[in-house]
């Protein structure tokens, strides 16, 4: 009998180690923290509209309304009060349309502590060593403000663990411009709390692949071209009258078959994403947000989203007689997959 179950201990430790050898678990982002990056992001950019759709996501997959609160509260350190309070009434506003789990409660530090030696501690521990520096001396002030607010007040909360809560940090920092020097030293603080460098890749490339505000209504799902397209794309027609122009928004990876504009070529404004444009027979190239594109009659072509980004484009029809659009084969995976 014992010897039974010592032997089935060795078997499941064994298969343990080789599965843990060969699935990197460590790696892999779980859903818990997949979603606070998308709500951190999106509350970071300010999309409503997107971060709306990601609260309820993040409620019905588990995370608590609490959590998601800390979240919001934690980024305005960040981001400013507008930010965080903008996000936190989308929220509120979630809540009172459905019942949600509400969580551990995040709770306030005593009146009587040392705020500046709380905080001092903890930053001191999130950095590895202790932060200074030429700034903090020219001004004191914020320097009191980030040991005894951000690392005393808002670390010492509980709800969410360090490691949480550089989650959505990185994940607000990297969605906003200018503050690379600020990403780069939360990277590093992410690490010291024991997230991989896979993880934070992860992270970053889970950012870069949410959908883009965008100045023109991203409009239905593409159905009635889904023959010519490979993945999901979206049309706006913003003018059938004069000049046939459209909004077309492709997510990450999807693209148009190959195809020729007889008659009329195709002028495309490249409104935001990355994605690319290739011409039959010479390299792709790729376009990014304020690229033109002109497109000429006859010439065999297509245009899409890069592999991680989505992509939108406006599409102008150059006006002729007798123009029509001829359909051809499918970009292939092998040829695309060759794109960055
Ligand atoms: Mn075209």
């Amino acid at each position: 009998m014992f010897k039974k179950s010592f032997i089935s201990v060795l078997v499941i430790a064994f298969m343990l180690f080789i599965t843990g050898g060969s699935l990197m678990a460590e790696d892999i982002l779980s859903a818990k923290a997949k979603n606070i990056v998308l709500i951190s992001s999106l509350s970071a950019k300010g999309d409503m509209e997107n971060l709306e759709n990601a609260v309820k996501k993040g409620l019905s997959e588990g995370l608590t309304v609490n959590e998601i609160k800390e979240v919001m509260t934690q980024l305005y350190a960040y981001c400013g009060f507008p930010r965080s309070l903008n996000a936190l009434s989308v929220l509120l506003k979630v809540t009172k349309e459905g019942t949600y789990a509400q969580g551990e409660e995040g709770k306030a530090l005593d009146e009587n502590v040392s705020k500046n030696e709380i905080g001092t501690k903890t930053q001191t521990e999130l950095a590895g060593a202790p932060v200074k520096g030429e700034l903090f001396e020219f001004a004191p002030a914020i320097d009191a403000y980030l040991k005894e607010h951000l690392f005393a007040d808002i670390f010492s909360r509980g709800v969410l663990t360090r490691s949480e809560r550089e989650i959505a940090t990185i994940a607000a920092l990297s969605s906003l411009e200018g503050v690379e020097s600020q990403l780069n030293s939360h990277i590093n603080i992410g690490k010291n709390t024991g997230l991989t460098q896979a993880q934070i890749d992860e992270i970053l490339k889970l950012v870069s692949m949410e959908p883009k505000k965008q100045i023109f209504a991203i409009g239905n799902k593409n159905d009635a071209y889904k023959d010519y397209f490979t993945g999901q794309s979206y049309l706006n027609p913003l003018t059938i009258e004069q000049v046939k122009t459209s909004n077309v928004t492709f997510e990450p990876g999807c693209r148009n078959n190959w195809h020729i504009h007889h008659k009329g070529g195709q002028i495309l404004l490249v409104t935001s994403g990355r994605g690319y444009y290739q011409e039959w027979g010479k390299p792709a190239q790729e376009l990014k947000e304020g690229d033109v594109v002109n497109i000429p009659p006859e010439v065999k072509h297509w245009h899409g989203a890069a592999p991680d980004s989505w992509f939108s484009h406006i599409a102008i029809e150059v006006p002729s007689k007798k123009g029509s659009t001829q359909w051809l084969e499918k970009v292939s995976d092998e040829e695309y997959s060759k794109l960055k």
